[in-house]
C-alpha cells in the first residue's frame, strides 16, 4: 500500500511539481500508517482504499487537467489523512 501511495504522488507529478523529497514522502506515509488506529474499519487499509478511489477519479477520469496542481495535492493528501487517528 505504501508503494502504491508513493506511486500516486509520483504518477500525478506531485513530487516533481512541489519538489517533494522522496525520502520525506516515504517517511511521512510511514508516519501516517503508524498513526492510523488498528480497528476493524477506520484503519490504514480504509485510508488507502479511499485514496485509491480518489486517485482513480483524478487520473482515470482526467480531472487533473481541470485542476491546479495544488488541488490534486490536496485531494490525494486529504484522502490519505481523512480518518487519521479516528477512534
Ligand atoms: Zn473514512
Amino acid at each position: 500500500m505504501l508503494s502504491c501511495l508513493e506511486y500516486m504522488y509520483h504518477g500525478l507529478g506531485l513530487v516533481r511539481d512541489f519538489n517533494i523529497n522522496p525520502i520525506m514522502l516515504k517517511r511521512w506515509l510511514l508516519n501516517v500508517q503508524g498513526n492510523d488506529k488498528d480497528n476493524p474499519f477506520h484503519n490504514f487499509r480504509h485510508s488507502f482504499s479511499v485514496t485509491q478511489m480518489m486517485h482513480g477519479l483524478v487520473y482515470l477520469c482526467e480531472i487533473q487537467e481541470r485542476l491546479a496542481p495544488i488541488e490534486s495535492l490536496i485531494l490525494i493528501t486529504s484522502a490519505i489523512c481523512h480518518d487519521l487517528d479516528h477512534p
